[in-house]
C-alpha cells in the first residue's frame, strides 16, 4: 500500500480527528480498513501529484473504484495542508447529476470522515439545503452548481470543483463544463477535476485544453453475458421470470435488476416477493429492495444491507435482490451483486424541438449503458449478466452512446440561467456539444414570449427575477406575475404541488377507496384547483401522516412540496407580494385560473368540434388524461404536461376562458401568423368583441 509510507499530512494513524478535533469512534477505522482496499488508494500519491501540477485534471476509473467518495477526501487533506491560515474558509465541492447519489453519497463520506452529516461534510440538492457554515466539502446536484454561479460567478468559496459522473453529460454538467473554462482563466488559483466511468477520453481532453488523463484501472471479474434467444414481448414480465430462475437455479449472491421507474420497480418487488414465499423453505430467504429517485433516505440505505442470513443453520443461503432505476448503473455501487438483469431500457428524456415538447419515455438504453450494466455484476467476484433481448437486437438496434441531454431536452431554461450569467452570445458558447440551432431558436422565443428576454435577447429586469426562482421559466413566470392577479399565496403551493411527484395514492386491491378519495379533493374547473384543495386541506389538518393515510395522499410527497415553499424567500427577497383573494369573493379562483394562464398561455389546447384537443402551439391532437377531475369538457385549458403515449394525452388541466386568452396573451395569440383552424375562428371573434366593446366605452365618454 504506497499510502502509508506518504508524509502528506496523512495523521491517518492519529487518535485525533482533525476536521472536528474528536477522537475518531471505532466505527472510523473499521471503515478505514475497507477504503484502503479501494482501487484508487493506491494511486493516491500520483493523483495528488498531478492536482498539484495542474489546474484541470480527468480521472476515469471502473465504477466502485472509490472516485466518488475517496477522490474529495484525498482533495480535502491536499487543500488543507496548503492553507496555512487555519481559520480561513476553504471549500471542495463535488458534482453529482442526481440527487439521490449526492445525499446517499455525502452520508456516506460524513461517517467515513467521522463527522456528522450537515456539519463539515454536506449536501445540496434542490429545496433542501443540508450544509453549515463549518462545511468544507459539499456534495451537490450539478443543477445547483449552476445556481450558485448565479450569485458568485467566479465561484469564489471554492478552491477545487469535481465534476462527478461527467460521462452522464447531463444537460446541468454540460454547460457547467463550458462556465468552468471560463472560470478558470480567472481564477489561477481555483482547480478542476473531471471524473467519469468511462468516457470518451480524447474527446475530454481535446475540450479541456489536453488536460491530464489519469486511469484508475478497474477490479473487475470476467462477467457471462446471456442474451435471449428470441426478443421479449414483456421486459417486465421476464425480468421476474429470470430473477426467479436465478434464485432457484444459481449459486449464492445478490441480484440487480434494471427497471425503468417507479411504479414498475414496486410492481415488480411485490410480485418478487410473492412468488419466492410461494416457492416454500426449500430456497433461501430473499430481501427486496426498490430504488429510484423519489423514494426517502432512509429507504435508500437499504441497498446497502446485507442478505438475509438463512432461514435455519445449514439452510440454502439468503440472497438480496435489488430493484433500480439507472441509478445503479454509475451513480450508486452496490457490493455484492453477482447477476445484473438487464432488460435494456430505460426512463429518458426525448425532445422534439419542432413541437417544443419534452418528454419522459421508456427507450432502449445505449450500448455503453448495458456494458456498465454488466460490470455491475462483476464486482467482487464472477458474475453473470442477463441481456432480455437477443445479441442481435444489441448489435444492431442499441446506439454506441447515450446522446448528451443537451441535445435532446428544452433549454430555455438553461439559456435564461446562461443569460443571467453574462453570457449573450450562446452561438459561440464553448459548448461540448452545442445545442441544434433549432431548439437554441426555439428557447429564445419561448424567453421572449414569456417577457424574460426583449427583442434583442437582452434579459428584461421580469427575466432576471424569474432566473432567480429554480423553476421552469413558465412556472416562474406564473409565480412572479401572481401578485398582479392578487393569488401569489395560492400560486405558490400550487407551484408546490406541481414540482412533487403525483400526490394520489392508487393502490390495485384498493382502487376504489383511492377514488373514492380523490373525488373528495376534486375541484370541477381544474386539477390544478384540485392540487390546491389537496394542499389546503393538508395544512388544515395539521400535516397528519395518518390523515394523509386515509386520504390516499402521499405523505412524503405533501412534505416535499411544503419544502418548495421556501420558494417564498425568493419572493420576498424581490418585493413580491405575498397575497389572496378574499376566498367568498367571486374572483377567488378566476384570479388563480388567470394567473396560472400568465405563465401557461403556450400550453393551451382547444376543444375541437370532432371531440378531441388540440393544442395551439403545434396543432397536435390530444386527449385529456384520465386522471383528470373536470366534471365537463371545456372550450379551453391549460395544460401542465404533455404525455407521449399510444394516444397524447395533456395532463393535470384547467378550465381557461377565450376571452382571458386574447387579454393575458395577445402577443403570443397574434392571429395574423396563426393558421385557418377551429380556434382561430374563435379568437377573432372574440377580439372582435373586444374591440367593439373598446369602441362602445370610449363612445360613452
Ligand atoms: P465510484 O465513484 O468510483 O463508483 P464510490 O466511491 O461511489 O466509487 O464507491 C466506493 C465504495 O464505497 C464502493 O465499494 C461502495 O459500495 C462503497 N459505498 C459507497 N456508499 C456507501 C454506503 N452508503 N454504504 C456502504 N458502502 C458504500
Ligand atoms: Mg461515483
Amino acid at each position: 500500500n504506497g499510502c502509508s509510507a506518504h508524509g502528506n499530512g496523512d495523521n491517518l494513524n492519529t487518535s485525533v480527528n482533525r476536521w472536528n478535533g474528536r477522537h475518531y469512534s471505532q466505527r472510523y477505522y473499521e471503515i478505514l480498513e475497507k477504503r484502503k482496499t479501494l482501487p484508487v488508494w493506491h494511486q493516491k500519491d500520483e493523483f495528488l501529484q498531478a492536482l498539484k501540477a495542474n489546474q484541470i485534471l480527468i480521472l476515469v476509473g471502473e465504477t466502485g473504484s472509490g472516485k466518488t467518495t475517496q477522490i474529495p477526501q484525498f482533495v480535502l487533506e491536499a487543500v488543507e495542508l496548503e492553507t496555512p491560515d487555519k481559520r480561513r474558509k476553504f471549500m471542495i465541492g463535488c458534482t453529482q447529476p442526481r440527487r439521490v447519489a449526492a445525499m446517499s453519497v455525502s452520508r456516506r463520506v460524513a461517517e467515513e470522515m467521522d463527522v456528522n452529516i450537515g456539519d463539515e461534510v454536506g449536501y445540496s440538492i434542490r429545496f433542501e439545503d443540508c450544509t453549515s457554515s463549518r462545511t468544507i466539502l459539499k456534495y451537490l446536484t450539478d443543477g445547483m452548481l449552476l445556481r450558485e454561479a448565479m450569485a458568485d460567478p467566479l465561484l469564489e468559496r471554492y478552491k477545487v470543483i469535481i465534476l462527478d459522473e461527467a460521462h452522464e453529460r447531463t444537460l446541468a454538467t454540460d454547460v457547467l463544463f463550458g462556465l468552468l473554462k471560463e472560470v478558470l482563466k480567472n481564477r489561477p488559483d481555483l482547480k478542476l477535476v473531471v471524473m467519469s466511468a468511462t468516457l470518451e477520453a480524447e474527446k475530454f481532453q481535446g475540450y479541456f485544453y489536453g488536460a491530464p488523463l489519469m486511469k484508475v484501472p478497474g477490479r473487475l471479474h470476467p462477467v457471462e453475458i446471456f442474451y435471449t434467444q428470441e426478443p421479449e414481448r414483456d421486459y417486465l414480465e421476464a425480468a421476474i421470470r429470470t430473477v426467479m430462475q436465478i434464485h432457484q437455479y444459481e449459486a449464492p449472491g445478490d441480484v440487480l435488476v434494471f427497471l425503468t421507474g417507479e411504479e414498475e420497480i414496486e410492481d415488480a418487488c411485490k410480485k418478487i416477493s410473492k412468488e419466492v414465499a410461494n416457492m416454500g423453505d426449500n430456497y433461501g430467504p430473499i430481501k427486496v429492495v426498490p430504488l429510484y429517485s423519489t423514494l426517502p433516505p432512509a429507504m435508500q440505505q437499504k441497498i446497502f444491507d446485507s442478505a438475509p442470513p438463512p432461514l435455519m443453520e445449514g439452510g440454502p443461503p439468503g440472497r438480496k435482490i435489488v430493484v433500480s432505476t439507472n441509478i445503479a448503473e454509475t451513480s450508486l455501487t452496490i457490493d455484492g451483486i453477482v447477476y445484473v438483469i438487464d432488460p435494456g431500457f430505460a426512463k429518458q428524456k426525448v425532445y422534439n424541438p419542432r413541437i417544443c415538447v419534452e418528454s419522459l419515455l421508456v427507450s432502449p438504453i445505449s450500448k455503453a449503458s448495458a456494458h456498465q450494466r454488466t460490470g455491475r455484476a462483476g464486482r467482487t467476484q464472477p458474475g453473470k449478466c442477463f441481456r432480455l433481448y437477443t445479441e442481435k437486437s444489441f448489435h444492431n438496434d442499441l446506439q454506441p452512446q447515450t446522446h448528451p441531454e443537451i441535445l435532446r431536452s428544452n433549454i430555455a431554461n438553461t439559456v435564461l440561467t446562461l443569460t443571467k450569467l453574462g453570457i449573450d452570445d450562446l452561438v459561440h458558447f464553448d459548448f461540448m456539444d452545442p445545442p441544434a440551432p433549432e431548439t437554441l431558436m426555439r428557447a429564445l422565443e419561448v424567453l421572449n414570449y414569456l417577457g424574460a428576454l426583449d427583442d434583442d435577447g437582452n434579459l428584461t429586469k421580469l427575466g432576471e427575477i424569474m432566473s432567480e426562482f429554480p423553476l421552469d421559466p413558465q412556472m416562474a413566470k406564473m409565480l412572479v406575475i401572481s401578485p398582479e392577479f392578487n393569488c401569489s399565496n395560492e400560486i405558490l403551493s400550487i407551484s408546490a404541488m406541481l414540482s412533487i411527484p403525483n400526490c394520489f395514492v392508487r393502490p390495485r386491491e384498493a382502487q376504489k377507496a383511492a377514488d373514492e378519495a380523490k373525488a373528495m379533493f376534486a375541484h370541477i374547473d381544474g386539477d390544478h384547483l384540485t392540487l390546491l384543495n389537496v394542499y389546503h386541506a393538508y395544512k388544515k389538518n395539521n400535516e397528519d401522516p395518518s390523515w394523509c393515510y386515509e386520504n390516499f395522499i402521499n405523505h412524503r410527497a405533501l412534505k416535499a412540496a411544503d419544502n418548495v415553499k421556501q420558494l417564498v424567500r425568493n419572493m420576498v427577497r424581490y418585493n413580491l407580494k405575498l397575497c389572496s383573494t378574499d376566498f367568498n369573493s367571486r374572483d377567488y379562483y378566476n384570479n388563480i385560473r388567470k394567473a396560472m394562464l400568465a405563465g401557461y398561455f403556450m400550453q393551451v389546447a382547444h376543444l375541437e368540434h370532432a371531440g378531441h384537443y388540440l393544442t395551439l402551439k403545434d396543432k397536435q391532437v390530444v386527449h385529456l388524461h384520465p386522471s383528470n377531475c373536470l366534471d365537463h369538457k371545456p372550450e379551453w385549458v391549460i395544460y401542465n404536461e404533455f404525455v407521449l403515449t399510444s394516444r397524447n394525452f395533456i395532463r393535470t388541466v384547467t378550465d381557461v376562458r377565450g376571452e382571458w386568452i386574447i387579454d393575458i396573451a395577445p402577443h403570443y395569440f397574434d392571429l395574423e401568423n396563426f393558421p385557418q383552424c377551429e380556434a382561430r375562428r374563435v379568437l377573432e371573434k372574440l377580439y372582435k368583441k373586444r374591440e367593439k366593446e373598446r369602441e362602445e366605452s370610449k363612445n360613452k365618454k
